[in-house]
């Protein structure tokens, strides 16, 4: 067996089974819950154990020129499911683009249309920003925070008298909110398959605040699509632009940013607020040779 899904922890019976999981070339960050009640069944850990363990699994994943310091973390959703996520930093590029673990895990989460987290385990005490996203989900009043050495929080005993959604007036928050319908101002981007699928993940970004629903698209040189939309936070400054769901997506295939050769990205007409230049600031940084493309979109109003 290959070290790097070695998990000391569990049983040989899991690791082999993790392994062949997670080695499967469709693996795109999560173990889904049928497969997950399988694999739990074959180590006699409690799930939290377990959950801790797996983090050792997803270090392998991060991205950290910078400072060197690996963080992972896996994220347990409603439907069972559970996504991972490491920490990513972007060399040549401004260090607030990085993202943080527990982001990543919720990101994830949200890229594969998750309705809520149950449980986040992680391998160091969450910063303040990551609370702050952590608020922002749904289910953030029934989360529970998993560290090593059994440690165990709720959000409201890692971030007490919290500035949240509610705060905003948001009662639809991170993960609970519903998809929107929209269409493009000009009927011809219709035809534009890149177009299309940045449109679909405008149609299920969270953006709550600035009603800027926008999403990007890119292609890689082998021709693989991959699409996100914008998160936004009632902090404001810690909205993820539409560009970092993508960078989860590649990191989760093992993907490099330097495959991708075209862009499309639409947002909303007559929008107050727009992540359009901080999402292509990181792309031409991370793709030089990139061509963007843009368009324009409306809500349908049924
Ligand atoms: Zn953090």
């Amino acid at each position: 067996m290959n070290e790097e899904v070695m998990l000391p922890g569990l049983s040989s019976e899991f690791n082999e089974k993790f392994a062949a999981l997670v080695r499967d070339k469709n693996f795109s960050g999560l173990i889904n819950a049928k497969e997950l009640e399988k694999l739990f069944n074959l180590t006699p850990n409690k799930e939290d154990e377990i959950l801790i363990e797996l983090l050792k699994f997803y270090e392998n994943y991060a991205k950290t020129e910078v400072s060197n310091f690996k963080v992972s973390a896996v994220a347990k959703g409603v439907s069972g499911n559970l996504y991972f996520g490491c920490n990513v930093e972007f060399e040549h590029e401004a260090l607030n683009y990085s993202i943080h673990a527990e982001q990543f895990a919720i990101i994830n989460a949200f890229n594969h249309k998750e309705r809520g987290i149950t449980k986040l385990a992680v391998n160091y005490i969450p910063c303040a920003l990551c609370r702050q996203v952590m608020m922002e989900l749904n289910t953030s009043d029934k989360i529970k925070i998993l560290l090593p050495e059994n440690r165990k929080f709720s959000i409201n005993e890692l971030y007490p008298d919290p500035f949240s959604p509610d705060d905003l007036g948001i009662e639809n928050k991170l993960l609970g909110h519903n998809a929107c319908n929209m269409q493009f101002l000009s009927e011809s981007c219709n035809d534009d398959f890149l177009l299309k699928s940045a449109l679909s993940a405008a149609e299920n970004s969270y953006a709550p605040y600035s009603k800027n629903y926008c999403g990007l698209a890119v292609k890689t040189d082998d021709g693989e699509i991959y699409n996100g939309g914008v998160i936004e936070n009632v902090s404001f400054s810690i909205t993820f632009s539409p560009l970092i769901p993508i960078i989860v997506k590649l990191i989760n295939r093992k993907q490099n940013y330097s495959k991708i050769i075209k862009a499309a990205y639409v947002e909303t007409t007559g929008s107050i607020a727009s992540p359009r230049n901080l999402t292509f600031s990181l792309l031409k940084t991370i793709a030089p040779e990139v061509e963007i493309i843009t368009a324009e979109s409306s809500l349908v109003i049924s």
